[in-house]
């Protein structure tokens, strides 16, 4: 579990201050893994917090293995006492995945809440067949900059609520295998990722309408979430057959949409296979301004059925309410247009 996690306006500018004490004192080499955006808004607010310590950069534009293992080599080589992700996805994924490696201590500060991989312990990195999601160290320290955030793109922000309110299939699909394949199943952890999805269900004004408070509900939400993963020890109360379909798409398409964009459309299909109220729930993305269509997603729409016919391939091992065969191509153009995906 995260050590310690500190929300707030400004917090950035105390991090020395919430440091455990061994990762304190003007001795100290951190290694900064950044992008190259956020670096250039921010890096004197990093460079100044951190005050006497010795700090390296890696900037960093993509999350793939490689990128990965360079910067856990250069850590290695600058004998990094601990190594701090300061950025969106990519950036928090590879430092998460270079400290993992490294067996080295990891902060996490993300810039924007756009999913909860930020917030969790699990890196996903591309370069193998498949997206993969490693197991990696939990952060020893969490800094979650209200401010910092706000100030991303609007965008991102509504992707992190599509990519809370995904918790609603995906517990669904965990005791579903729990039931037809006797998959553990834990009570606690799954009530926990609901929270997440509730919690944006029930504050989806605030979100739609105040950038401080409405950012503080999504981080909290994702925050919850990814608590929720490590209780379970896996991915699973957080993720179910709507990010089998968004991973679907990252595969097929050259240019996908963001993960919490596809896995807020994933949820109102999946949700319609589950029985529940799928209505619901596009009404709530609906309101926060997240895509509910193929148009508004900008894919293809014949690529969402193809997305639908293969996610089951993507995780096999993963038992959904896809099942093992999938869903056939007259079934997959139904539920599109049933759902409105498709309009
Ligand atoms: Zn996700």
């Amino acid at each position: 579990m995260t050590k310690r996690i500190v929300i707030g306006s400004g917090v950035i500018d105390s991090l020395v201050q919430h440091l455990p004490s061994h990762l304190t004192g003007c001795d100290k080499r951190f290694l900064v893994v950044s992008g190259p955006n956020v670096w250039r808004l921010y890096s004197n607010r990093i460079e100044h917090a951190l005050g006497n310590s010795s700090l390296e950069v890696e900037l960093v534009d993509s999350a793939h293995i490689e990128v990965a293992n360079q910067v856990a080599d250069r850590a290695e080589s600058m004998r990094a006492h601990a190594i701090i992700g300061f950025g969106g996805g990519k950036s928090i994924d590879v430092a998460k995945y270079a400290a993992s490696r490294l067996k080295r201590p990891f902060i996490s500060i993300p810039t924007a809440a756009s999913h909860d991989g930020v917030v969790s312990s699990f890196a996903s990195l591309r370069g193998r067949e498949r997206p993969t999601s490693f197991k990696a160290v939990e952060p020893v320290l969490l800094v979650a900059d209200i401010d910092i955030i706000a100030s991303a793109p609007r965008r991102l922000l509504v992707a992190g609520a599509g990519d809370a309110i995904a918790k609603f299939t995906a517990v669904l699909d965990w005791r579903l295998a729990h039931m037809l394949k006797n998959e553990y199943y834990g009570e606690y952890a799954a009530n926990l990722a609901l929270l997440s999805a509730k919690h944006i269900m029930r504050h989806r004004r605030t979100i739609a309408s105040d950038p401080i408070a409405g950012t503080r509900v999504v981080l909290e939400a994702l925050i919850s979430s990814s608590v929720a993963m490590s209780i379970a020890g896996s991915t699973r109360p957080a993720s179910g057959s709507e990010h089998l379909f968004s991973h679907a798409l990252d595969m097929i398409l050259e240019r996908p949409a963001l993960h919490g964009e596809q896995t807020g459309i994933g949820t109102i299909l999946m949700a319609r296979l589950h029985r529940i109220d799928w209505r619901k729930i596009k009404r709530v993305l609906r309101a926060i301004g997240a895509p509910t269509t193929a148009r508004e997603l900008g894919v293809p729409e014949g690529k969402i059925v193809e997305a639908l016919t293969i996610a089951h391939t993507i995780r096999p091992e993963r038992y959904t309410i896809l099942g093992r065969e999938g869903l056939t191509r007259e079934a997959a153009e139904k539920l599109v247009l049933e759902t409105g995906v498709i309009e």
